[in-house]
């Protein structure tokens, strides 16, 4: 098993230097697995974020990064996924480390962030814009611009890839940023931003500060010299990041939580089912935005289909994320399973009924780390919080339906609008109910495929916007109309 042996000293990356928090503070980064300190972090405050906003303020209205060419700025992101994928081996190291999650999943994101860059690298150079047939002698066209100054927050679930995901489209499209990883899972970010400097993107394009939500990372929302803020974290906070926004009309991305059904039909391929439930909630320790943690199941295979799940997930292995034996890891901070423990107490208190897990894990040497069970609770019905809020850890709530309808209203009653899942062999069914279905992505006979070519994003408060494919491009730019007189004449409207 790879290990670190020395603690590493992060910094933050502004107008190309590496810089500690102008108060000089900085705060223990933690590896989950053991509770051992694997990394010091500046600590910055408001006073780095607005160091960093004005660096990347007067780089952007410079314009040399926008009126770089764009096959020019495809090769700079080009060469980011080549180093990247060099160092690929090192970036899942560093990934599992930090946020806990099992090696063989930090090798998958870093193949995504890898993947990802090179798309965008792809599209920039594309056609794009549009013309129009509009009354002679004129003729309109639209093309994008960049939107100017970026301001890009990320959670801590997939730190590498949710900072990609918003990185290269933001950069593809000519925009200058400032970016904050979770004060929780900063070491790949700075690991990222290393292979940013060495492949040269002038300087103040691309800029990193560290710290605090509230302090930093509103003043990223906040400032009159940002013009976008795009946010990935939970509903709570996008709520405070649209306010913040609001001052100077700020263009806005929001990729928040979910509380996403997976809906099994008793003519489903069961093997199948079972297969993709377990990915649905126990993959990165159901820390996923999209998490299929609500399973509806029909009445008539409720309990055969409950009685295999707990057969199959008691097997699943849990342990630290660096052993490829491991299935689970730990959960990402004490904080946070103390927060889905809560849940688990609420959840017996509301009525639900516990049929595995439910606990945290202390044997096996597992103590020193924030391990947890997989759980399941049968008998979920909509009043319940543990049916309504998200809980972000590997506990999964089972309802029961009896018909189409029955299990279309159970599935849209939350406020949250993500994703979905459905099984079932019948394919007009499964389209039927999809189509009814209040959410951004969706899934038939199958649970969790994310492409760097389809749009992610969700309805109702699960966020405004999307991200990745030519939305997520489209995020970042801004459309421009352009009219065309070809007949250059006046226009005689005023008699004299
Ligand atoms: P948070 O909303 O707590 O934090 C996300 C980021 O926002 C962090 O960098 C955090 O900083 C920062 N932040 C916190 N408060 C503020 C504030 N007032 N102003 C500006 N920035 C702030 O989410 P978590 O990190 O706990 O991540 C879990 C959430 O992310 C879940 O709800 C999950 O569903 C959602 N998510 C959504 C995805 C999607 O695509 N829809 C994908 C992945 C996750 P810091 O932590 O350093 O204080």
């Amino acid at each position: 098993m790879k290990t670190l042996t020395n603690v590493i000293d992060l910094k933050m990356y502004i107008n190309g230097e590496w810089v500690d928090a102008l108060s000089g503070q900085t705060h223990d980064v933690i590896n989950p697995a053991n509770g051992e300190v694997i990394a010091k972090a500046p600590l910055g405050d408001v006073e780095d974020a607005v160091r960093a906003i004005e660096v990347a303020r007067q780089s952007f209205d410079s314009g040399e990064w926008a009126d770089t060419p764009p096959v020019q700025r495809a090769s700079y992101l080009n060469a980011i996924a080549d180093k990247l994928e060099e160092r690929a081996d090192e970036f899942a190291l560093l990934e599992t480390l930090n946020q806990g999650k099992p090696i063989k999943e930090s090798e998958i994101d870093v193949a995504d962030a890898v993947a990802c860059f090179r798309y965008y690298a792809g599209m920039i150079t594309k056609p794009d814009g549009q013309t129009y047939h509009v009354a002679d002698p004129m003729q309109a066209m639209v093309v994008r611009e960049p939107v100017g100054v970026c301001s890009l927050i990320v959670p801590w679930n997939f730190p590498l890839l949710m900072s990609v995901w918003k990185i290269a489209p933001a950069l593809a499209a000519g925009n200058t940023i400032v970016y904050k990883p979770s004060e929780v899972t900063p070491v790949s970010a700075m690991k990222l931003f290393e292979i940013i400097d060495e492949v040269g993107i002038p300087k103040g394009v691309a800029n990193m500060v560290m710290g605090p939500g509230p302090t930093v990372g509103n003043e990223l929302a906040e400032s009159h010299l940002v013009d976008k803020v795009s946010f990935t974290g939970g509903t709570v906070t996008g709520r405070s990041i649209m306010k913040a926004a609001t001052g100077n009309i700020k263009n806005i991305s929001l990729e928040l939580g979910g509380k996403s059904p997976n809906i099994i039909f008793a003519d489903a391929d069961l093997e199948t089912a079972l297969d993709y439930t377990l990915m649905a909630i126990f993959f990165n320790q159901g820390e996923v935005c999209s998490a299929g943690s609500r399973l509806l199941i029909e009445d008539k295979i409720h309990d055969q289909f409950v009685e295999r799940l707990i057969e199959r997930a008691k097997k699943i292995v849990v342990g630290s994320g660096h052993s490829p034996e491991t299935e689970m890891g730990p959960l990402v901070s004490q904080a946070h399973m103390e927060k889905v423990l809560k849940y688990i107490e609420i959840g017996k208190e509301e009525g639900a009924r516990i049929v595995l897990g439910g606990n945290r894990l202390m044997n096996n040497g597992l103590d020193k780390g924030f391990f947890m069970e997989p759980t399941i609770f049968v008998d979920g019905t909509p009043d319940m919080r543990i049916v309504q809020e998200e809980i972000f850890g590997p506990v999964l709530v089972v309802q029961k339906f009896s018909n189409e309808k029955e299990a279309i209203e159970l599935a849209n009653n939350t406020k949250y609008g993500l994703a979905a899942g459905v099984f079932t062999q019948d394919a007009a069914k499964g389209l039927r109910v999809i189509k009814k279905l209040r959410a951004g992505i969706t899934w038939l006979n199958n649970y969790g495929p994310t492409y760097n070519e389809a749009p992610w994003g969700g309805y109702k408060q699960s966020g405004i916007g999307r991200g990745l494919g030519t939305f997520g491009l489209d995020e970042y730019t801004e459309i421009k109309q352009i009219n065309i007189n070809l007949q250059v004449e006046p226009v005689g409207w005023y008699k004299n």
